[in-house]
């Protein structure tokens, strides 16, 4: 498979150097260049199916043509080692839970899978040109989830090395024990600043000639294509459960969105020909795609904090896909595109106080314990389901990641799962770091 750039302006990439260097040239996001409809018979058979072959004929589809079947399977299999099951809230609206992996939030199975991919290229020994020592080292900066699951995916995997940078003080607790207690090839680093000064270490890492020389650097942004496609297999297991439950007639799936990375992945497996009726981006008080769909125009527009802060992106990355995949590359009017994607996609905005209301709701009323981000989900549902429909909602993180804020809604304790407790009981080992890059960057030359 070969990928394109949504910006239209840089050379056609084969998946190594996709996933190598996760934006293209001209800054532009890579798309496949095909996507493949997966034969009726397969759909068909899906319910009978366990999730990991699901997925694995669903990750043959994206990336057969560049990865060899077994190594696939094994990717496959090994990423998707946990269930991500669909619980039954109301009469017609199910979670899809997409909490049980390791850090207990759904960026587990994008990092997993990158993590497995990467490796299976470097031991095909097609290393990068530029490298000095066969390490390749990924950088990546976060407020909280992002770092504890790229670096729990990264954990193990030979000949590449994960620094975690940031912000002192600023992460929760349970967030911080999750990349700084890991060891081996992980390195936590504090960085005295706010988050975005470590995005700006990171842009200014993979900037610089000399220290480019010195080491071989990638990132594991979501916009990295190893990391958005291999969600579409939650998609296409919940259609498959749905349906053995003989309810996949009229399925509204509804993603509550940040970046819009899963829900592009939900998109490509429509287009690969998974029955789902239609869709809806929950989104917090961040409207700028709610906004595109009632105007046409985007307006990106800075973030505001909410509580379900995993989704506060006032310019989500993946808008340029999903345009990109509704225009067919360009070749639609700005009109068109619009009318093609809001006849597939809805979407709602909810503030924190909408937020904590259909917490409680929820709650008392069916003793299902929602989290910020699945809360926009379930609410969404509730207001916008038309007769006859059923609704699946993606739950995104465990409710115990946000214990705090979670307990003083409810006004409940709930229990820390045992996972989790885990990484609470680990040594915190870190390096503490300016927000200066000239610190950042002798670092980085002396490893
Ligand atoms: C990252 C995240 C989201 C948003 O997902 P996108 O792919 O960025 O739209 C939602 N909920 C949780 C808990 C997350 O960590």
């Amino acid at each position: 498979m070969k990928y394109y750039s949504t910006n239209g302006n840089a050379p056609i990439a084969d998946l190594q150097k996709a996933v190598v260097k996760g934006l293209a040239e001209d800054r532009g996001l890579y798309m496949p260049e095909e996507i493949y409809t997966l034969p009726k018979a397969f759909v068909n058979d899906m319910p009978g199916m366990k999730f990991q072959d699901i997925a694995y004929n669903v990750a043959q589809n994206f990336f057969g043509d560049d990865v060899d079947g077994d190594a696939l399977q094994d990717i496959v299999y090994d990423t998707l080692s946990f269930d991500c099951p669909v619980v039954k809230v109301t009469e017609n609206i199910y979670a899809l839970e997409l909490f049980h992996g390791p850090t207990l939030a759904f960026k587990d199975v994008g990092a997993r899978f990158m993590a497995r991919l990467l490796g299976y290229f470097l031991r095909m020994g097609s290393r990068g040109e530029t490298a000095t020592n066969g390490t390749v080292n990924v950088l990546v900066a976060t407020s909280g989830d992002t770092g504890s699951a790229v670096a729990n995916g990264f954990l193990g995997v030979e000949g590449i090395h994960v620094y975690v940078l940031y912000p002192k003080g600023k992460v929760s607790p349970i967030q911080e024990c999750q990349f700084t207690t890991l060891g081996k090839n992980i390195t936590a680093i504090e960085v005295d600043g706010v988050f975005d000064d470590c995005q700006a270490l990171v842009k200014s890492a993979f900037m610089d000639e000399e220290l480019n020389k010195h080491m071989k650097l990638t990132s594991a942004n979501s916009i990295n294509v190893a990391r958005f496609l291999p969600q579409a297999f939650y998609y296409f297991n919940a259609y498959a459960r749905m349906k053995a439950l003989g309810l996949a007639d009229e399925l509204v799936m509804c993603v509550p969105s940040g970046n819009f990375g899963n829900i592009c992945s939900a998109l490509f497996g429509h287009e690969m020909g998974l029955p789902i009726k239609r869709f809806i981006a929950a989104n917090n008080a961040n409207d700028v795609f709610y906004n595109y769909l009632q105007t046409g125009k985007y307006e990106p527009k800075a973030s505001v904090q909410t509580l379900a802060n995993a989704m506060d992106v006032g310019d989500p990355s993946n808008f340029a896909r999903i345009l990109n995949l509704y225009s067919k590359n360009n070749a639609l009017t700005p009109e068109a595109t619009h009318h093609r994607i809001t006849n597939l996609i809805s979407g709602a905005t909810y503030s924190d106080e909408q937020i904590k209301e259909t917490m409680r709701q929820c709650y008392s009323e069916t003793g299902y314990i929602l989290d910020p981000h699945g809360a926009c989900g379930f609410r969404a549902l509730q207001e916008n389901l038309k007769p006859g429909e059923v609704g699946v909602f993606c739950e995104t993180a465990h409710p115990a990641k946000f214990k705090e804020k979670v307990d003083d809604i409810l006004g409940i304790d709930i229990e820390i799962p045992a996972r989790l407790r885990a990484f609470m009981e680990g040594e915190k080992q870190s390096v503490e770091l300016s927000k200066d890059f000239a610190d950042f960057k002798a670092y980085l030359m002396n490893q």
